[in-house]
């Protein structure tokens, strides 16, 4: 056994691993139950992503979550070909996308024919394991089955 091995799944990723905070522990923990939670400002609403300690519009501390839909749109996108890390298969799409509930969230894209991305489709938030174990958002076709 090599003494330098690395414990994970994926060896020799240079994928960092997740940095867990007060701010956002509720997210990773919906996330590995298969449930998009969004951080709500209870002062004025406003949703955000990714978790903040503060409210951007109106700097309140005080806040909640709401479970997404997870259905949205693709706002943007790109197609990744370098630097490859073992962690994905490449070329790896990554989108950037609007939730139905006015936020907005960055995931890669799986199971559509890069050819067939188009700005404006609808896309659902499933959920994927990444490279640590981690589990994380992941854009499919709207449709393509229940994320777990
Ligand atoms: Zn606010």
């Amino acid at each position: 056994m090599n003494a330098q091995q690395s414990p994970d799944a994926t060896p020799h990723t240079g994928v960092p691993r997740l940095t867990i905070t007060q701010d956002n522990e509720f997210f990773f923990a919906a996330a590995r139950e298969g449930r998009l939670e969004i951080q709500r400002c209870t002062e004025c609403e406003t949703l955000r992503h990714p978790p903040s300690p503060s409210c951007p519009h109106c700097r309140s501390m005080k806040w909640d979550t709401v479970e997404s839909a997870r259905r949205c749109t693709l706002h943007s996108y790109t197609v990744l070909h370098h630097p490859k890390d073992p962690a994905f298969d490449y070329p790896l799409a990554v989108g950037l996308v609007d939730l139905e509930e006015g936020t907005r969230l960055v995931a890669d894209i799986a199971g559509i024919d890069h050819a067939d991305l188009e700005f404006g489709m609808e896309l659902e938030v499933g959920f994927a394991e990444h490279a640590h174990g981690e589990v994380l958002p992941q854009l499919r076709r709207r449709g393509d089955g229940e994320p777990r």
